[in-house]
């Protein structure tokens, strides 16, 4: 399947993931810089890789991982390993598709990363179409509609109280009738506690499947990077019922450690396909694992 344009990472996508991912006071950053020789303080860096929001099973499995790399300085053994946990430039390697639907909890990024995807759509020389299928708030359906004004995107709207599947139904009916892709649908946030929405997200994916068979639908789980571990319970939840393909996460600029990426990809086993890296329509790049550890680790200065 060919890859889409819109979705691959560029040069400067990565240099924007790297900028992100590096704050000042990265811990891990500040640990691997002084260990220049093989066999570096394996406790320290576990150490800080838990202060950076890794996780202990993610944590322990890198150690384990470095540990076993032949060669190279500490820090390379945790570059290679981080890598190798990541799944490698091949985790960046995205495939077409063609209705991309957001899940998640509240006040994550839905609606933000929506509009982003869609700005990004745009700028690539596609037609996108939004859809509010976030149909419990007016509010909600109203932001949407700012932003798609805002980006010279045609939103399709749902009925405030409204079956969101109906809007979705409508949506792709238009969108094959006038040629409209990727279409993205925002969805309200949803607690991956409740059965009762759970359930809704299942029949929303199946009316997915119904309208548009021969569309490539994504199912992506937007996570706040700020949240940490706490994300790793929305994911499970959500992947249960919906069936999720991919991860967001957002806020990778405001405070979050970065390192959540690990245990996500580590205990779920799901790519990460965007990180939100600010509130400006043009702050979501595909993640770049390289980039992504180069910034975690403090890339250039350290050999
Ligand atoms: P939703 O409830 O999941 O739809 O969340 P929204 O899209 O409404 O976003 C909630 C808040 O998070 C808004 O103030 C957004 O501007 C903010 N936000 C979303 N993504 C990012 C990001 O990547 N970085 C920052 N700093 N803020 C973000
Ligand atoms: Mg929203």
């Amino acid at each position: 399947m060919k890859l889409a344009f819109w979705r691959k990472s560029s040069p400067d996508d990565e240099k924007r993931v790297a900028e992100t991912i590096t704050p000042a006071s990265n811990p891990l950053a500040n640990v691997l810089r002084r260990f220049t020789a093989p066999e570096p303080d394996w406790r320290e860096i576990e150490d800080a890789l838990l202060a950076s929001d890794v996780g202990l099973a993610a944590a322990t499995a890198l150690i384990q991982a470095a540990r076993d790399v032949d060669g190279g300085s500490g820090r390379a053994r945790v570059r290679a390993a981080a890598l190798g946990l990541l799944g490698g430039s091949a985790a960046s390697q995205q495939e077409e598709a063609d209705v991309v639907l957001l899940v998640g909890v509240n006040g994550v990024g839905k609606t933000t990363t929506a509009a982003k995807l869609a700005s990004r759509a745009k700028a690539a020389g596609l037609v996108p179409l939004l859809v509010a299928a976030d149909t419990f708030r007016a509010a909600a359906i109203d932001q949407l509609r700012a932003l798609g004004v805002r980006e010279g995107v045609e939103v399709v709207e749902g009925r405030q109280g409204g079956d969101p599947a109906a809007a979705i139904h409508d949506a792709l009916t238009l969108a094959a009738a006038r040629d409209f892709t990727p279409v993205i649908i925002d969805t309200a946030g949803r607690m991956q506690t409740r059965s009762g929405l759970m359930d809704e997200l299942a029949k929303i994916r199946r009316v997915v499947t119904k309208v548009a068979p021969t569309r490539t639908v994504e199912v992506l789980l937007v996570l706040d990077g700020t949240a940490g571990q706490n994300g790793l319970a929305q994911a499970r939840g959500f992947d249960a019922s919906a069936g999720i393909n991919g991860i967001v996460l957002t806020k990778l600029d405001s405070g979050a450690r970065g390192g959540v990426a690990f245990a996500v990809q580590r205990e779920l086993g799901l790519p990460i396909r965007w990180i939100g890296t600010g509130e400006r329509s043009t702050d979501l790049v595909p993640f770049a694992p390289e980039a992504y550890v180069d910034g975690l680790l403090g890339a250039s200065t350290a050999p």
